[in-house]
């Protein structure tokens, strides 16, 4: 029971123990660090240099059986080129159709004729629409947006502009 020494040394050995839990935890949180931004930037790199395929969406395209020439709508599959399936023959005998909005007047029709070019069956010669007798080709051009217009609304029909089929007057 002499005299007290004063504590004064304790601070001594509070500095090593952080000093020595550092590295560890350090080189682990590193560690850590490294797995984290390898996975991150492997799935951005994946994001970028992959396509974005979207295999989910099925795409549809309009096709003609060129047995029975009857339309329908073909669930395309992915890179699948015609002859498509036909429903109708059960075998592969369909290709793109082509859409014609013309009518026999000269005016344009909100329900198009499918039409089954010719080059597709090899056949010589321009296809010609059994509807309109007009000239169908690939990538077929609409009728102008006003005659389109005019048809999708319902409107009653105009007379054609020119050929006109009235006669002019039976009464004069
Ligand atoms: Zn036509």
């Amino acid at each position: 029971m002499g005299a007290q020494t004063p504590v004064s040394g304790g601070s001594d050995v509070a500095v090593n123990i952080p000093a020595r839990r550092g590295p560890l935890s350090g080189a682990l949180g590193l560690l850590v660090v490294v797995v984290l931004l390898s996975v991150a930037g492997f799935s951005t790199y994946k994001l970028f240099t992959a396509p974005p395929d979207a295999p989910a969406q099925p795409q549809f395209v309009e096709a003609i059986c060129s047995v029975t020439l009857k339309h329908f709508s073909h669930q395309r599959e992915a890179g699948e080129n015609y002859p498509f399936y036909s429903p109708f023959t059960k075998e592969r005998t369909a290709y793109p159709a082509e859409m014609c909005y013309w009518t026999r007047d000269g005016k344009a029709k909100s329900e198009p004729t499918y039409v089954l070019l010719n080059e597709y069956i090899k056949k010589p010669g321009p296809t010609i629409c059994p509807d309109c007798g007009r000239l169908v080709e690939a990538h077929n051009p609409p009728p102008p947006p006003e005659l389109m217009a005019a048809a999708k609304s319902g409107a009653p029909s105009q007379p054609a502009p020119a050929g006109a089929v009235n006669a002019r007057s039976p009464n004069n």
